[in-house]
């Protein structure tokens, strides 16, 4: 009964974007009849970065080539819908589950890292391993996606600082201090209420320590996932903006993982840029509420599908746990792309229009992405929706990447003058 209300008002929304009607979303040249000749214009001539996808995991689990033109692949990312949806650059994110990968974070990571690197190594003439901003405008000029990579939690680095420069030198370009395990120096969102997990009140010493050891060596510092508190000191210790890779606004959604607007504010002066997460559970309230109350019986099934298959003698991998996850999801109904859209225009409207962008979390949300939104491809629909918000082009640009190349380039800046400065004990 719920089910039906929500669609209906769905479709109502969705009408004035999409007026050739629903059955467009799956072919891209009917797609593009929902597109105006100025929003095409505007997304064509923008370099879009993207900063969360989570496709590495399907890369080394599942043998997925990027390059993968199969009409059933369900995924969000390929060469193809890259292409299709004008994506200049994406952060592949380098994701370690921290239970199942215990006792060898490092090596995990090195095994994530390569899986990039192999992948545009297979299609030279489409992919480019990008480092810089510069890297990033020139694969824009070649007409190639630029591949750049996120460690998605601190716990990789294995508290060593000087794992973190190796990551640095292996192309990692930033780092999200925490994921939603809180680990020996940051404080998660995801377990900062959990009193059998042991907290630090936000960042310790050593963990300041490695925020500025990321400035220095030009590695974003990312906020997406960590505490409250953890937030706090990282704009308090940062010298160089930061961003959220992958983060969008609580003011609209109670996930404690969501950002305030307090924080949208600091991130603003910062310099920094939120890059708004496409989850459904991110961006509608009512998705949020559902996936909440279905939470412990999908747990147990996750749970019991994993047993069962180490029962079996079976590896277990993400795309097992992934599966079960989906079949939860699409229980719940589907939000509108306006929810998304909301979580840019809020952000827009409190950090200001220089401070937001895209960071999809492709690949890392079992498919629960709101209506519209099936795949990289459709990344134009974005475009035509805040034109129809009233954004100018300039502003839409600044969105679909401009605001993150200020931000990278800054972050570059900060990096050269840090290590311009003599090394002295104790200088300041
Ligand atoms: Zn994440």
């Amino acid at each position: 009964m719920t089910r039906s209300k929500l669609f209906l008002s769905t479709i109502v929304l969705l009408v004035p974007l999409f007026a050739a009607g629903q059955a467009a979303v799956d072919s891209p040249r009917s797609a593009d009849l929902n597109i105006s000749a100025k929003a095409r214009a505007i997304h064509e001539s923008a370099l879009i970065v993207d900063t969360h996808a989570d496709t590495p995991q399907r890369f080394l689990d599942e043998g997925f080539d990027i390059g993968s033109t199969d009409p059933k692949d369900i995924g969000h990312i390929s060469l193809d819908k890259v292409h299709r949806g004008n994506l200049g650059a994406e952060f592949f994110s380098i994701w370690v589950e921290p239970e199942t990968n215990q006792g060898h974070f490092a090596k995990h990571t090195f095994d994530l890292i390569d899986s990039v690197y192999e992948q545009a190594a297979r299609h030279p003439g489409r992919i480019m391993m990008a480092f810089s901003v510069a890297d990033i405008e020139r694969a824009h000029r070649e007409h190639k996606l630029a591949a750049l990579l996120g460690i998605e939690g601190g716990h990789s680095i294995e508290n060593d600082i000087h794992l973190l420069r190796d990551y640095y030198r292996l192309g990692v370009r930033y780092m999200t201090l925490s994921w939603s395990n809180t680990n020996e120096w940051a404080d998660s969102s995801g377990d900062v209420n959990d009193s059998k997990v042991q907290h630090h009140n936000g960042l310790t010493d050593f963990g300041k320590q490695v925020v500025l050891e990321m400035n220095r060596l030009g590695m974003m510092v990312d906020v997406s996932h960590v505490a409250d508190k953890t937030f706090w000191d990282t704009i308090e210790t940062t010298k160089a903006p930061v961003i959220a890779s992958h983060s969008s606004a609580r003011a609209l959604v109670s996930a404690p993982r969501n950002m305030t607007d307090d924080m949208l504010r600091a991130v603003a002066k910062n310099g920094g840029v939120v890059q708004v997460n496409f989850f459904n559970g991110f961006i509608d309230q009512n998705y949020w509420d559902a996936a909440k109350a279905q939470a412990k019986d999908r747990d147990a099934a996750v749970q019991k599908y994993i047993d069962q298959l180490k029962a079996e003698g079976k590896t277990v991998t993400y795309l097992d746990t992934d599966r079960v996850e989906r079949e939860w999801g699409a229980r719940i109904p589907r939000p509108p792309l306006k929810s998304l859209i909301d979580h840019i225009d809020h952000i827009a409207k409190v950090a200001g229009v220089d401070h937001v962008g895209l960071g999809s979390d492709f690949d890392g949300v079992s498919g629960a992405t709101p209506q519209g939104i099936d795949s990289a491809a459709d990344l134009p629909k974005i475009t035509q929706a805040l034109l129809d918000r009233g954004y100018s082009a300039e502003d839409i640009h600044k969105i679909l990447g401009g605001n993150l190349l200020r931000v990278f380039r800054e972050v570059e800046r900060v990096s050269h003058e840090m290590q311009a400065r003599p090394a002295t004990a104790g200088a300041q």
